[in-house]
């Protein structure tokens, strides 16, 4: 049975105490999650027994960090269904998985005139990299709108993939609106247009059950730091025929074959594309993250998450003058709740309620055209994961009734 409560022991942070004696209420798991206790005794395990750089040295240190780093990828392989361990390339962060495709693929195949297809709701990271390489290559970028309910739109989709579309690049879950986007079918409408499919599932590999094979997407990029695993790594996932077909990204030490002082060869995937000394330490913990969301279950997972977004809905629903955004239905959706207080700034909003222990974040989400189609400069976003209770919902809903208190004169009555 999973059981949060149980869970949260496993996370040393959720002890903390902030301003005085006030519990932490951690709201902001679409921003980054918690480390569990195995993460990071992870991180302390290999500095203190195993530290040594890869795949050159010939002694017991680098041939044990070596088999840990490559154990690994085998493991975020069968954690998001991939093939083979070969299809994950490891990288700093989803915005750098995504640049990798943009500066790789992208620059061999967009011609001017060539459509990238994204959605209103991209965050940046998955906007600027194509906008970069759009202004190289001549290519165009057109954006799916989204509905008044915060899903997108199908008929719209279907209007837009056609023969000049090359790419269809869209968040899984959108960070602000929380929307579950339908990738396999948007997917099926770019394979049928000859387009390839880049999933960012920054914010869904993290929370639902995600198998590359089954959604049938070209390329899935996600952070580790969001997933109860370190900073500063991030997974690449590319079918391999795709990724072997591509010139490298970096170059440098590691990702080379032969190297004469005018050209080189490439290493094999996925080497090419990890030039030089990778970051082994949060690599191998990342495995950890991987194996403790896999103990307790994604499915478990996104069920406990599920509920939680049904309370908050009802709950914060209930408050006068809140203003909700996103789909109702929680099975379209996931643990991200982004609102409103009546006229309230939301930076105003996240100061009062920092106060009283919870966390929560303010601000465009790195998602300023989505801002713009919904009319407002910013939002108000909780954003719940595997920890935590409906306790922390009730907690969130009395300081926002405190906001009102405070900012009773400024459009909340
Ligand atoms: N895409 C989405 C949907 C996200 O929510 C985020 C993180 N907020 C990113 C991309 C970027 O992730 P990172 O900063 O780890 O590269």
């Amino acid at each position: 049975m999973f059981d949060a409560r149980q869970v949260r022991r496993d996370f040393p942070i959720l002890e903390r105490r902030v301003h005085g004696d006030r519990p932490l209420v951690y709201l902001d798991n679409a921003a980054t999650s918690q480390k569990p206790r195995a993460v990071i005794q992870t991180l302390v395990d290999y500095y203190e027994t195993t530290n040594a750089n890869i795949h050159r040295g010939i002694h017991e240190l680098a041939e044990e960090a070596t088999a840990r780093y490559e154990e690994a990828r085998g493991k975020v392989a069968r954690f998001i269904g991939a093939r083979e361990p070969r299809e994950i390339v490891f990288v700093r962060n989803t915005t750098e998985a995504i640049n990798l495709v943009a500066r790789t693929w992208g620059q061999a195949h967009l011609r001017p005139g060539d459509e990238i297809v994204v959605t209103e709701a991209e965050h940046h990271s998955n906007l600027i990299p194509w906008q970069l390489i759009a202004r190289q290559t001549g290519a165009v970028i057109r954006a799916i709108p989204i509905t008044d309910e915060g899903t997108l739109d199908l008929e719209a989709a279907r209007r837009m993939i056609g023969p000049r579309t090359r790419l269809v690049a869209l968040a899984h879950m959108s960070n602000v609106l929380g929307t579950i986007h339908p990738v396999a079918e948007i997917g099926r409408l770019a394979h049928a247009a000859g387009a390839r499919l880049l999933v960012d599932g920054a914010q869904s590999v993290p929370h639902l059950p995600v198998n590359v094979v089954a959604l049938d997407c070209d390329f899935l990029a996600f952070s580790g730091h969001k997933m109860c695993g370190p900073t500063g790594v991030g997974v690449l996932y590319a079918k391999s025929e795709l990724l072997e077909s591509l010139e490298p990204f970096l170059g440098g030490g590691g990702m080379i074959r032969e190297v004469w002082i005018d050209r080189a060869t490439w290493a094999d995937i996925p080497e090419r594309f990890e030039a030089g000394t990778p970051n082994i330490a949060d690599v191998i913990a990342l495995g950890t993250a991987v194996d403790y969301l896999t103990n307790l279950g994604m499915e478990n997972i996104r069920a406990h998450e599920e509920e939680l977004t049904r309370y908050a809905l009802d709950v914060l629903g209930e408050i006068a003058d809140v203003r909700l955004f996103g789909p109702r239905d929680v099975r379209q959706r996931g643990g991200v709740v982004s609102f409103y207080v009546g006229d309230v700034h939301p930076h105003d909003v996240s100061t009062v309620v920092d106060r009283d222990g919870v966390a929560i974040r303010a601000g465009h989400h790195c998602c300023q055209p989505l801002m713009r189609r919904l009319g407002v400069p910013a939002t108000a976003r909780a954003s719940f994961y595997l920890y935590n209770v409906p306790e922390e919902i009730d907690t969130l809903a009395r300081a926002l009734q405190r906001v009102k208190e405070i900012f009773g004169g400024v459009g909340v009555g």
